[in-house]
């Protein structure tokens, strides 16, 4: 059978195996905040621990890859879509707690990072601030290390519930063994976030209000708006990403509908109804020619989807 049928065939016996839980013909570009890019093979929003099993039946009995769906704040998906079993987590896996005398938070993994922010300080809490800014989920966040105005997820989670879909388990993790680094984490691709918990501490300056404000602020005045998907490059080791392609004059180069914005070196924008494949075309030229001019090796901080690697 040649490849391309084999692979049909895959996602025919997949759509069995998930019934009435598959969706077909979902873009998942919709569901990032490029807004551009094509379809899952199959999207399933699940609802519980059963049927995330359901997904790693299906998963390990037809090979086909799982892209695990979050606000999709760092997701750039290729126009070609992605050939395997999107999943994001539904309404049910949503709750969050504040312990306020405690100042321990658990949050479930598609909880919005700004929304969570302002409660926590809502409840008097502060450390988690920084995250206003932020528009993504606790899982993303938390898969990604997220982070800025000098803090990140490393600094106040203290452990995640994760479910694997290479073996249908889960499994309550500790910090150490979240690993947490420089914008990563050792959750792979097959694990899910379903629930992280976070020590916070009391705001005893009232100063945690202000933050909010003032991060929000900085948001507007140094980043730019519009289709983006915050940094796209991790910082290299001399200086920031931002700084390095502004210095090399990378500031408004465009190729079709996508270009690095002229506000923020690090940000790569696409025009509405525009193409992810141009996006991705910027990130690779701008790439090769920062290796070629500077000797730097660049890392996408952004997951490409659906692309050669
Ligand atoms: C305007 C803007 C500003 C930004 N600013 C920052 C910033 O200051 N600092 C920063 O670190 N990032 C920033 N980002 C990037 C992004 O918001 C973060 O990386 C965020 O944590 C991603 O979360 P998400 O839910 O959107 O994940 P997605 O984009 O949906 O996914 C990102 C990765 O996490 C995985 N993932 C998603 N959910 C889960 C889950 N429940 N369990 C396991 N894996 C999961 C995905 O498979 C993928 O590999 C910014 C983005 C934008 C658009």
């Amino acid at each position: 059978m040649n490849p391309e049928k084999a692979h049909q065939a895959s996602v025919e016996e997949a759509k069995r195996l998930l019934g009435s839980l598959a969706q077909t013909n979902i873009n998942l570009g919709t569901m990032t905040t490029y807004r551009v890019g094509g379809n899952a093979a199959l999207y399933v929003e699940a609802q519980s621990e059963d049927e995330l099993s359901q997904i790693a039946v299906t998963q390990q009995a037809t090979g086909l890859p799982v892209l695990i769906v979050g606000k999709g704040s760092n997701l750039l998906v290729a126009e070609a879509g992605f050939p395997g079993i999107a999943v994001s987590l539904g309404e049910q896996f949503e709750a969050s707690e504040i312990d306020a005398e405690r100042a321990v938070v658990r949050a479930g993994g598609p909880v919005a990072l700004p929304a969570l922010a302002r409660r926590c300080v809502h409840a008097g809490l502060t450390g988690f601030e920084w995250a206003v800014g932020v528009p993504g989920s606790i899982g993303g966040a938390i898969r990604m290390n997220a982070g800025g105005h000098g803090s990140d997820m490393k600094a106040c989670v203290t452990g995640a519930t994760i479910f694997d879909f290479a073996n249908s388990s889960t499994e309550l993790w500790d910090k150490p063994r979240l690993r947490f680094a420089y914008r990563k984490s050792s959750i792979s691709p097959t694990q899910i976030v379903l629930e992280a918990t976070l020590q916070l501490t009391h705001d005893l300056t009232g100063r945690a209000q202000n933050m909010l404000g003032e991060i929000v602020q900085w948001r507007r005045d140094n980043q730019p708006g519009g289709q983006n998907a915050g940094s796209v490059f991790v910082n290299p080791e001399t200086e920031t990403a931002g700084e390095l392609l502004d210095r090399l004059g990378f500031k408004g180069f465009r190729i079709g509908s996508a270009q690095i914005s002229p506000k923020h070196a690090n940000f790569v924008q696409v025009d509405q109804g525009g193409s992810s494949d141009d996006v991705d075309a910027v990130i690779r030229t701008v790439a090769a020619r920062v290796f070629n001019e500077a000797g730097i090796e660049l890392r996408t901080e952004i997951r490409r989807v659906g692309f050669e690697a």
